[in-house]
């Protein structure tokens, strides 16, 4: 699922190709994508977006008379730029297009692969209604310390959920929460309630030096293209994905938990003292707190 490094820098090619352009047509190929009845996405045609912004995974782009069209890319929804006038009139692929929206300087297509449609797009008038749509996380990157503090411990959960709990953190998911981890050398299950003050800075410190980081590495690479190969697995993470693999820190195995249709990867010497987190008393306790799905977590209503 798309996080925040990655949202961030689909808005940011987003804002270069459709600021202040005027959208004329919208073509939606899948009847469940939207999710929302009035206003008619219909009512966006002919109007100029005004500004683009993240709301959690969300990518909100805002339209004249406080018009929004919000999406929520999930698992496997992507983005593509079409350039020019004559994108416009390029017919969507079935089953694997969704959506297009053609901008007087080019059409974004909104594909989704696989046949678990999940993706959603909503279409609002007014900031209180995009305001409803915030599951509420903390926006780490723009909070204080003592915000942060407050927010990890207000209620006793382990690391891996705390992060991943779009209610109480923004725009992190499953890989970079394992990344988050292994830097801040932290075990995905220890609870919250039971951290030092020293383990709270720590992660303080590398959650957010984690997310800026890989925000510059996506702009780096992408330069000034639409960005195309956004993947939850990516090259030079330390930890997600490389089951098995070397930790680039102390050269251990990496580990991992398997859980759903997902797993949590660490490195054992560097983030639990060396154990394996696959004992009977803790598959106990990561049953009662452990991020279900990423999906069920985004799911869930607002507390
Ligand atoms: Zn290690």
């Amino acid at each position: 699922m798309p996080e925040l490094p990655d949202v961030v820098v689909y808005i940011e090619a987003l804002e270069r190709r459709i600021l202040n352009r005027k959208l004329e047509r919208v073509r939606l190929a899948s009847p469940f994508l939207l999710r929302t009845a009035t206003p008619p996405v219909s009512d966006l045609q002919g109007k100029c977006v005004e500004s683009l912004r993240r709301v959690g995974k969300r990518i909100a782009i805002g339209f004249q008379q406080g018009y929004w069209l919000v999406l929520h890319l999930m698992i496997a929804g992507r983005l593509h730029w079409h350039e020019g006038e004559t994108a416009a009139g390029k017919r969507l692929a079935p089953r694997r297009d969704l959506a297009a929206f053609d901008f007087d300087s080019g059409s974004l297509v909104l594909t989704e692969a696989g046949s678990k449609k999940r993706a959603s797009l909503h279409v609002l008038q007014g900031a209180a209604r995009l305001r409803a749509l915030d599951p509420g996380g903390l926006e780490v990157l723009d909070a204080s310390f003592d915000e942060f503090a407050a927010r990890l411990t207000s209620e006793n959960h382990t690391l891996k959920r705390a992060l991943t709990d779009p209610h109480l953190m923004s725009g992190i998911g499953n890989a970079y929460s394992d990344e988050i981890l292994h830097a801040a050398m932290l075990s995905p299950a220890a609870l919250t309630g039971r951290l030092t003050g020293a383990e709270i800075a720590r992660l303080y410190e590398f959650t957010r030096k984690t997310l800026l980081d890989w925000t510059q590495r996506l702009r780096d690479e992408g330069r000034n293209s639409f960005p195309k190969k956004v993947t939850a697995f990516r090259e030079g993470m330390a930890v997600h994905g490389r089951y098995g693999q070397p930790c680039p820190r102390c050269g251990a195995q990496v580990q991992r938990i398997r859980y759903a249709d997902n797993e949590t990867n660490y490195c054992a010497p560097c983030q639990t003292g060396g154990k394996l987190l696959a004992d009977r008393s803790l598959s106990r306790l990561l049953k009662q707190d452990w991020p279900r799905t990423i999906e069920e977590l985004e799911a869930m209503k607002r507390r």
